[in-house]
């Protein structure tokens, strides 16, 4: 009997304790915003790609009152000042960018320019009619940034030889299989690729097969940000650089406060602020700023590729869920990308240890991939955040009591391309025109919750682990 009732009083005590855990957590994940600030910090890129940053324009150094306001410098941000000025040439649109054009994931990337969205990218969804209508509008859009180089006079180095995604496991053979014969079926001109093609192109033989998509490419990233900043400037857009949004108060006019204390009015706001946007308290349960790693080596020569064996000149990704990508650039060197992500509590800036640790991991993989280059040296490297969702969905649309605050994040790294399909459908948007843009699931998705610190954390490391564990 004694045993019986302080059996009872445990369970009981057990029960409220846990309840009272599980109270004090969503009571935590609640208040948490409060508690740890984002801070409102922007690293200086120290990308190869930054080499090529275009000259930056002055800070604001005034109050000024505008149609739109487009915060962020990046692909998204530049391309929805371009389309809007050019669907509403009597609208005064700025651009604020914190730092430099192409300071955050615009001018750190891998380069590789895709078709699709990340979570449709070799998998189809339960509608594959809307994939092939994805597929064709992400295609359309490369050969719109070919024409935009062009008539920009900038040379972006987009090289359309199509992109590669190489298989790792006998199940991602199986998968991509199934994926390439459905594609054709419905018109997507993708390919599979065997060991022994695969390796014709690419030279490695570490894996066991290929995906292959023609309509992909490789662009030099920061000079792809040039043509947009230089098509939005002349569309009639002004950007200022080095001016940093401090805080947002919404209204039919949102006013904008820079940290340099000025505030600008606009009617419509744009955010395209990417993996920086919960900083500024928006979108903070929608996606995980995650860190990502890249490393470039000094150019090869002719003999190095041949020896090698890379023939075409293609970039590529893995099939792992913390995916390697490399790509060459047009004087040869080789870049290579990804591993081990890392999240920074409370989405902070990284360390320098994490980044050599870091860069030590993808000397290695890129030996593995080409034991011939065991040798050669990295001449530089660096980070950039990603801005994660959960399925890795992406999603664009408005927001706001006024639905006037337009915005397109999610790209979980597949956004060189994407970002400025967005920019346009921001543009459209904007303009009151949703049509044809309701047909697509990007539209006004709402993304999978992301819980507040200390789960983003905790959850981010805990997964990182796992794959760690279930992928070396
Ligand atoms: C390491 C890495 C590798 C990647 N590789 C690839 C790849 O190979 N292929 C691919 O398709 N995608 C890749 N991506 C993803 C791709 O680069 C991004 O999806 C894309 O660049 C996002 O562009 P954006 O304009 O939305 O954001 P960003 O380029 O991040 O621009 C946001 C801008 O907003 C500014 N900003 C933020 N807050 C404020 C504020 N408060 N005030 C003023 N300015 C502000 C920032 O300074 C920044 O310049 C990669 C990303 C990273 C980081």
């Amino acid at each position: 009997m004694p045993e019986l009732s302080s059996r009872r009083r445990f369970l009981k005590k057990a029960a409220v304790a846990s309840g009272g855990a599980l109270l004090g957590a969503v009571g935590l994940n609640q208040v948490s915003p409060r508690i740890w600030r984002e801070p409102l910090v922007f690293e200086p890129n120290g990308s190869y790609w930054a080499r090529s940053q275009p000259p930056q324009n002055p800070p604001l150094t005034n109050d000024i009152a505008v149609d739109v306001a487009v915060l962020g410098g990046g692909f998204t941000g530049l391309s929805a000042a371009y389309y809007i000025r050019s669907i509403s040439p009597q609208k005064r649109v700025v651009v604020l960018e914190a730092k430099g054009c192409g300071n955050g994931a615009s001018g750190r990337n891998g380069a590789m320019v895709l078709t699709m969205t990340a979570d449709r990218y070799m998998q189809f969804s339960p509608a594959p009619a809307i994939d092939k209508k994805i597929y064709d509008l992400t295609t359309e859009n490369i050969r719109r940034l070919s024409k935009l180089s062009v008539a920009t006079a900038i040379d972006c180095e987009l090289e359309t030889n199509g992109a590669l995604q190489v298989l790792v496991t006998s199940d991602d053979v199986k998968a991509a299989k199934a994926y390439v014969e459905q594609a054709r079926s419905l018109g997507m001109p993708v390919e599979f690729w065997d060991k022994q093609q695969l390796a014709g192109a690419i030279g490695t033989e570490v894996y066991e097969a290929g995906f292959f998509d023609p309509n992909g490419g490789h662009v030099h990233p920061m000079k792809l940000v040039h043509v947009f900043k230089r098509a939005a400037e002349n569309a009639g857009a002004e950007i200022y650089e080095n001016t940093v949004v401090a805080a947002i108060e919404e209204g039919r006019e949102n006013i904008l406060h820079t940290t340099g204390g000025h505030a600008i009015k606009a009617k419509s706001l744009v955010l395209a602020t990417n993996a920086f946007t919960s900083r500024l308290g928006y979108f903070r349960n929608s996606f995980m700023p995650v860190r990502e790693y890249v490393a470039m080596t000094q150019p090869c020569s002719e003999q190095q590729l041949a020896e090698i064996g890379w023939r075409m000149r293609v970039p590529f990704n893995d099939s792992r869920t913390e995916v390697f990508y490399l790509g060459l650039t047009r004087d040869n060197r080789i870049h290579i990308g990804g591993g081990s992500p890392n999240y920074v509590f409370n989405g902070g800036v990284g360390d320098a240890s994490a980044a050599a640790s870091h860069s030590a991991q993808l000397r290695r993989e890129l030996a593995r991939i080409y034991p011939k280059l065991s040798d050669v040296s990295f001449e530089l490297a660096w980070d950039g955040v990603v801005d994660w969702s959960m399925d890795e969905s992406p999603s664009v649309g408005y927001t706001g009591r006024y639905k006037n605050i337009f915005y397109g994040l999610g790209y979980s790294g597949h956004g060189v391309n994407l970002t400025s399909v967005f920019g346009r459908i921001i543009a459209d948007l904007e303009a009151g025109r949703e049509e044809p843009w309701t047909q697509y699931p990007f539209l006004n998705a709402s993304l999978e919750y992301v819980p507040n610190e200390p789960f983003r954390w905790l959850g981010a490391q805990s997964q990182m682990a796992w794959y760690r564990l279930t992928e070396s």
